[in-house]
């Protein structure tokens, strides 16, 4: 099936005289009458459901959803975009492994990577989005378990050479996890292109509403990890689960997930935030589409005004990035860019607030139009050379372009300009 057709008919399918979408199962704990079955359960002999910190049913709908439209195999629900990048680092990763990292990351992953998972032992080693692959692949030796890279990247509006990073982690029998946040699976399925577990923080396009916090990590399934030296967890029993042997499993990632961290943190989605986020991904190609055309007239009209300085959106011909997403994103680089003003951090401000129908927020990627100045805000803790190593100037307003009408939105944005 297409994607179309996937975000409206995938992950759930109701028997005879049950409900045509997935009810809200607002419940911690499930009834077995038989102990035998509630033990296999624990044993993870067989599939069910026993308590809501582990699987709960209106969260495995939008898992099956999410695995379908990626491609990949199995779907965990997280309780937020970060949750999902955290379990997906503590999978595989201990005290004195490495995760090497694009520079150009959402400033949250950024955050966990530099700053957190250092305090557990953990080190990460970042890289310049476009260095050649021969300095990126000196940053790996063998305790580096993954390298990390958004296809879209937030804020940086970069597109991710998916061939030079696959090619690096085929070498070296290496994860490559991919935050397909922005893109979403509609424009871009990152399994096709090499990756091995997708993350996403379903809050931004695919709930679309800006009602619903959540994450998925999706596991291709297509990587080996029995016999690989560099995970040896993998082969060894689980003493938590009677000597359960991931790589014996067909989803060894997917299952230690959700077995350890899932289990361990808690930090799973809600029901009722995957019910919120289940509806959002029923018009999510239809949306991806408006968003796209909608951000291509704005940064065209972007680029030809006098008060602008730069335009940074991959899907203009004139773009840095325009040969990566004519290959990786050929539908469309979604909606989300950034742009420089012609002035200082001050005429950003005097901009934003001139804005009438596009809104001040820190939400990207929903239905409505949205402005953010990063360097004041979302970034505001990074140090100045942290900022321009992660591609974010004094003057970079991200603009993330709605649904709403792109004529409404050109007036909107011509008439504030003419305030700076
Ligand atoms: C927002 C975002 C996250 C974090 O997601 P939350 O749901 O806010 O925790 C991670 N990656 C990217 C690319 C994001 O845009």
């Amino acid at each position: 099936m297409k994607q179309e057709t996937l975000c409206v008919q995938a992950g759930y399918r109701p028997e005879t005289g049950e409900s045509r979408i997935p009810q809200i199962c607002q419940s911690t704990t499930f009834y077995y009458g038989d102990s035998q079955k509630m033990a296999d359960l624990f044993d993870l002999k067989s599939d069910g459901f026993f308590y809501s910190r582990l699987a709960n049913p209106t969260v495995e709908a939008l898992e099956r959803k999410i695995a379908a439209l990626e491609g990949g195999t199995y779907g965990l629900g997280c309780a937020s975009g970060m949750s999902a990048i955290l379990l997906t680092a503590l999978t595989v990763c201990g005290a004195g492994d490495n995760i090497v990292c694009a520079s150009q990351v959402y400033g949250g992953t950024f955050n966990l990577f530099a700053v957190t998972l250092p305090r557990l032992g953990v080190e990460c080693r970042f890289f310049e989005a476009d260095a050649p692959a021969e300095e990126i692949e000196k940053l790996v030796d063998d305790r580096t378990k993954f390298i990390f890279a958004e296809t879209v990247a937030n804020p940086a509006i970069v597109v991710l050479d998916f061939g030079k990073i696959a090619a690096i982690c085929k070498r070296h029998s290496l994860l490559f996890v991919v935050d397909n946040t922005l893109a979403t699976p509609v424009l871009c399925r990152p399994f096709e292109w090499g990756a091995n577990i997708v993350v996403h923080s379903t809050t931004k396009y695919i709930d679309g509403h800006a009602a619903a916090l959540g994450g998925m990590i999706v596991d291709g399934a297509n990587f080996r990890f029995k016999g690989n030296p560099r995970y040896p967890s993998f082969d060894l029993p689980d003493e938590s689960y009677h000597g359960l042997v991931y790589s014996d499993l067909p989803v060894a990632f997917g299952t230690k997930c959700r077995a350890q961290m899932i289990r361990d943190t808690g930090a799973i989605m809600s029901p009722q935030n995957a019910f919120l986020t289940f509806l959002g991904c029923d018009t999510l190609a239809l949306r991806m589409q408006k968003h796209c055309r909608n951000a291509e007239k704005i940064a065209s009209f972007l680029s030809a005004h006098p008060k602008i300085e730069w335009v940074r959106y991959a899907s203009l011909e004139t773009d840095a990035h325009h040969a990566l997403a004519k290959k990786y994103l050929p539908d469309g680089t979604g909606g989300m860019m950034s742009f420089g003003i012609k002035g200082s951090a001050a005429d950003c401000a005097r901009f934003m607030e001139a804005l009438k129908i596009i809104t001040q927020e820190t939400h990207v990627a929903d239905v409505r139009s949205c402005v953010l100045h990063p360097a004041s805000t979302t970034h505001r803790q990074l140090s100045e050379e942290a900022l321009i190593a992660a591609g974010i100037a004094p003057n970079l307003v991200r603009l993330s372009v709605g649904i709403e009408d792109a004529d409404d939105l050109i007036e909107d944005l011509s008439r504030a300009l003419d305030r700076v």
